[in-house]
């Protein structure tokens, strides 16, 4: 039975991550996965002609200095990693109504404004604690 440092339970994207890390501290570490792919919810799987995200589907601090990108120059893989900026960031189609939210906050705002302006108060407060997670 081989020697680890530190087994890592889960290979989702904190158990990559902190696994990776720790390999280039020069650890021997052992990744444990219940299912046949890693990633957990980080991950894809195809039905037909169809690829569908498992969850994750976008993601902030790609921009440099940003969380993401900070850790893939720690892993030394950024490099390898070419992000693609979408606009509009998602698109969800209900029945009676249909959803684009825009990359820009600004502009995503005035448009729910418009759509639902009896949602006055509720939505400003949401825009304020986006605002205030954002910047
Ligand atoms: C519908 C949905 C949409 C989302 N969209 C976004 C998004 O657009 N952007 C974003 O940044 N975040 C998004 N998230 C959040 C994001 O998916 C999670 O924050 C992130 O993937 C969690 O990663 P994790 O490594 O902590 O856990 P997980 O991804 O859950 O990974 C845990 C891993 O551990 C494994 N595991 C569990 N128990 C054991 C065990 N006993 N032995 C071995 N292996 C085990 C699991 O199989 C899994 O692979 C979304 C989440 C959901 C549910």
């Amino acid at each position: 039975m081989p020697d680890y440092d530190v087994i890592v339970i889960g290979s989702g994207i904190g158990g990559l991550i902190s696994a990776g890390i720790l390999v280039s501290r020069g650890l021997k570490i052992l990744l444990v996965e219940k299912n046949v792919n890693p990633g957990g919810y980080l991950s894809s799987f195809k039905r037909g002609a169809f690829i569908f995200d498992s969850a994750v589907d976008c993601f902030s601090g790609v921009e440099n200095g940003g969380l993401i990108s900070n850790v893939l120059k720690l892993l030394g893989v950024d490099s390898q990693v070419h992000f693609v900026r979408v606009d509009p960031i998602r698109v969800s189609i209900f029945p009676d109504a249909t959803i684009i939210v825009d990359s820009d906050v600004n502009v995503y705002k005035k448009k729910t404004d418009v759509a639902f302006p009896f949602r006055g108060r509720c939505s400003c407060r949401f825009f304020q604690i986006i605002r205030r997670c954002i910047y």
